[in-house]
C-alpha cells in the first residue's frame, strides 16, 4: 500500500521540519502539509485545514487517499494558560476529529505528540518513569494526559494504530517555538548570535528535559516505522534527549561568546517548569523501538550557533529578529 501522509499543524516549530523529513522519506507528492494558514514559498501539496472542523479533515483525507496522519496542532503550555477553556476545546476537539476520521477511513497509522507537561508534583523529579502518576497543573498538560488515554482507547476499542511520544522541550535552528515553557532554550541562541543580551524567564537552575530537533524528528519517524507488535505503550512513550538548566546553556554559549550577558527574570513559566521533571527515564522507548538520542548540550550549542550564524548571514536576520 502506498503511504500518503497528512500533517496537521505543519507550519509550527516541529511541523515545518518534520514535513521536510517526511517529504524526503515518502516523496513530495505523498506528503500533504496543512495548517490554519498557507505557508509562503512552500513547495508541495498544502491544504488549509482548521482541525476543529471534522468535515474539512475528512475532505482532505478522501481527496488524497491519506494513509497516515501526524496531528501536531495544539495550543502549547505557556500560551494555553492565557485561555484555559479555549485551549482545552482546541486541543481535545482537534484530537477527537483526527481519531474519528482515522477510524472511519481506516487510516493505517496516526501520530499524536504528547509532552513532559503531563507530569506534575505526583511524579518523581529525577528519571521520571513512563508510568509515573500524572497530575499536570497546566491546561495543556491536562489535555495531553487526556489525549494519551484517548489514543490508547481508540487502539483498544477500534484497533486504530495511534502512536505517541512525550516530547521534552525541542531546540532547533530551523523554526521558532510557538508558546511553550522551554522556548527560552531556542531564543537564547538567537540572542547570542545576534550579540544581544538575553532576559531569561526561568531561574538559572531550572533544569528541564530537552531534545535537539534532529533527535526529535528521528524519534518520531523511528516510532512510526516500528513494527506494530513492538509498540507496547499505547498511551505515550517518554523520550529523553538531555537535561540542562539555563545556567548550563549560558556556560556553553560563553565558550564561544565570552561576553554574552543574561538577566534572570522568572515569570509564570517558572511555576510551570518547577512542576516538570528534571530528567526522564526513556527505557521503554529504548527497549521497544531502539530509541537513543545523539545530541548532547555541547553538540547542540555548536550546531545551533553555526546554523544560526549561517541563517543570519544569508539575510533572514530581519525576519528572524522580528519573530523573537
Ligand atoms: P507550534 O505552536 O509551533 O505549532 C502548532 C501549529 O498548529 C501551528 O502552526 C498552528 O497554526 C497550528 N494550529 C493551531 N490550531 C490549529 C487548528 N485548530 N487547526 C490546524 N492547525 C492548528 O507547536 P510545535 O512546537 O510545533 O508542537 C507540535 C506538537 O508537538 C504539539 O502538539 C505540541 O504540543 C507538541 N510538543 C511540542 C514541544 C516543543 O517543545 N515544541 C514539546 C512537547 C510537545
Amino acid at each position: 500500500m502506498k503511504t500518503v501522509v497528512l500533517i496537521i499543524g505543519a507550519n509550527g516549530q516541529l511541523g515545518s521540519v518534520l514535513t521536510e523529513s517526511l517529504k524526503q522519506k515518502f516523496g513530495n507528492s505523498n506528503v500533504i502539509a496543512s495548517d490554519l494558514r498557507s505557508r509562503e514559498g512552500y513547495e508541495g501539496s498544502f491544504e488549509i485545514i482548521d482541525a476543529t472542523d471534522i468535515n474539512r479533515i475528512e475532505e482532505v483525507v478522501v481527496q488524497y487517499k491519506v494513509t497516515q496522519i501526524y496531528h501536531l496542532a495544539a495550543i502549547l503550555s505557556a500560551k494555553g494558560e492565557e485561555t484555559p477553556l479555549r485551549t482545552w476545546d482546541i486541543n481535545m476537539q482537534t484530537l477527537f476529529n483526527v481519531l474519528e476520521v482515522s477510524r472511519k477511513h481506516n487510516i493505517d497509522r496516526v501520530f499524536f505528540p504528547s509532552s513532559i507537561a503531563v507530569f506534575g508534583e505526583g511524579a518523581p523529579l529525577e528519571n521520571t518513569p513512563n508510568n509515573a502518576y500524572l497530575d499536570p497543573a497546566t491546561v495543556y498538560g491536562i489535555s495531553k494526559a487526556a489525549g494519551e488515554n484517548w489514543a490508547q482507547y481508540y487502539f483498544l476499542r477500534y484497533g486504530l494504530d495511534v502512536r505517541s511520544i512525550r516530547y521534552p522541550g525541542v531546540i532547533g535552528y530551523q523554526s521558532l517555538p510557538g508558546g511553550g515553557t522551554t522556548d527560552y532554550a531556542v531564543d537564547i541562541y538567537h540572542k547570542a548570535v545576534l550579540e544581544q543580551d538575553f532576559n531569561c524567564f526561568l531561574k538559572e537552575n531550572a533544569t528541564l528535559p530537552m531534545i535537539f530537533m534532529e533527535d526529535a524528528i528521528r524519534a518520531t519517524i523511528e516510532l512510526m516505522d516500528a513494527p506494530k507488535e513492538d509498540i507496547h505503550t499505547r498511551t505515550s512513550y517518554n523520550i529523553a534527549g538531555i537535561s540542562f538548566s539555563p545556567a548550563e546553556v549560558v556556560t556553553e554559549i560563553r565558550k564561544l561568546y565570552p561576553d554574552f550577558k543574561v538577566r534572570y527574570e522568572p515569570d509564570f513559566r517558572q511555576e510551570i517548569a518547577a512542576r516538570w521533571p528534571n530528567s526522564i527515564d526513556d527505557s521503554a522507548a529504548a527497549k521497544d523501538w531502539g530509541w537513543k538520542p545523539k545530541y548532547d548540550l555541547k553538540l547542540i550549542t555548536t550546531t545551533m550557533i553555526q546554523k544560526l550564524k549561517e541563517k543570519y548571514r544569508k539575510g533572514s536576520k530581519n525576519q528572524a529578529a522580528l519573530m523573537l
